[in-house]
């Protein structure tokens, strides 16, 4: 019965007001469909690559240490090195909830394995994987000292910078990924694929011959594996400043006008279901995808599910070598707490609730999350993913080169 009314819940969701702004993602596409494929091209695998590669060198990144603050410091001068110079920091605080005492008696059974998060079901073979707080777990005696200093509560910071549109300044996209993790490896699919696909997105947009109508934000977000705290900052304490120009008459707006939220959340591992002995394809499937998801179940679903069509044609006009999917499940990720407020979408490796909350990544939180885990193949969809958004991206804000 649960089960039917969460399914039942997920289905129907057309009936919901939309504001007409949220409407105006399919009239938006304004770019010049050349200067973005020129714009595509120049991403490269060996640039994305190394870009992950520098975000291991601070281990985990696990929020509330030294290892995670070097990390922000590390990103913010990579995207003042691109040219995205007019980076800021949102300041927070943050204290982790007291652990909740009480046994499994006040527990209610839990349903069949197959009701899984954000509405979706899970099919055929269901492996449980959990996160790993073992640093012992960790053989690498370097990256057991590397992640070897615990969070500690209190003041936490996150980086972004924009670029500034010229004629809808006022208006923007912001595209995510979030550069803390877990686990005791180096967080390097979990999020250094989606970070990486943010950074370097920044640089191609900051290139002196781009110019963009509208603006587009690069949000490095913290703390999205204690409960997307760091998003949550970003909007309790900038929803309300969207659209004032600052000073009046000045054409600078501090906080443009939210037009979409896109986040990027482990990119790379799409190597199927696990067998029915658990184990994985040690290769990345060649029907890989980018999966593109929305909130069924949200007040901003219809516009939310244009974006993501909207990108699916971006991936088929732009990305070289994989596929995208669409699906309406959108769930724990940085764009969950915008999913009311305005369009909001995920891109990752594999649908969050069905197929990774069915052990479709194994390294996901865990010690192998390790830059060397991953092959070519691997990176590649992550890079794929880049070219979807870039795509997407550079369309909607309507990009053009100086010749
Ligand atoms: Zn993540």
């Amino acid at each position: 019965m649960h089960l039917t009314a969460r399914l039942i819940a997920g289905l129907f969701f057309g009936s919901i007001a939309i504001p007409a702004h949220a409407q105006t993602v399919a009239h938006a596409a304004v770019g010049d469909t050349a200067a973005v494929r020129t714009l595509v091209g120049r991403l490269d695998l060996e640039r994305y690559k190394a870009t992950i590669k520098g975000l291991t060198q601070f281990g985990d990144r696990r929020q509330g240490t030294d290892r995670n603050r070097a990390a922000v410091d590390w990103i913010e001068a990579q995207l003042k090195s691109y040219g995205c110079t007019n980076t800021a920091r949102i300041t927070y605080d943050y204290q982790p909830p007291t652990p909740q005492g009480g046994g499994a008696g006040g527990q209610r059974p839990r349903n069949p394995t197959t009701v899984g998060a954000g509405g979706s079901r899970l099919r055929g073979n269901i492996v449980r994987r959990g996160v790993n707080n073992d640093s012992l777990a960790q053989p690498d005696a370097r990256l057991r000292a590397l992640n070897a200093q615990p969070s500690v509560p209190g003041q936490r910071q996150q980086v972004y910078c924009t670029k500034v549109g010229t004629t809808r300044p006022d208006e923007m996209y912001i595209v995510g990924g979030h550069m803390d993790g877990i686990g005791w490896g180096e967080a390097a699919n979990d999020d250094g694929s989606g970070t990486a696909i943010v950074m370097e997105l920044a640089r191609i947009f900051s290139s002196p011959d781009v110019q963009t109508e509208r603006s587009i934000r690069f949000v490095l977000w913290n703390n999205e594996e204690t409960g997307l705290n760091g998003a949550r900052a970003y909007i309790a304490q900038r929803q309300a400043l969207q659209g004032q120009e600052q000073p009046a008459g000045s054409r600078q707006y501090p906080e443009p006008r939210w037009l979409g939220m896109i986040q990027h959340d482990m990119m790379m591992f799409d190597h199927g279901m696990p067998r029915a002995d658990g184990t994985m394809n040690p290769e990345q499937r060649p029907e890989a995808d980018v999966n593109i998801e929305f909130q069924g179940n949200s007040k901003m679903a219809t516009g939310s599910q244009q974006l993501a069509w909207f990108f699916a044609t971006a991936n088929e006009l732009f990305a070289t070598d994989y596929p995208a999917a669409v699906g309406q499940h959108m769930t724990n990720t940085d764009s969950a707490p915008f999913q009311d407020i305005v369009p909001a979408i995920s891109l990752r490796e594999n649908e969050r609730g069905a197929q990774i909350g069915a052990g479709w990544s194994p390294h996901w939180h865990r010690p192998t999350d390790l830059y060397s885990t991953y092959g070519d193949n691997d990176f590649r969809l992550g890079l794929n993913a880049a070219q979807t958004t870039l795509g997407a991206i550079g369309q909607l804000a309507g990009a053009t080169l100086r010749r």
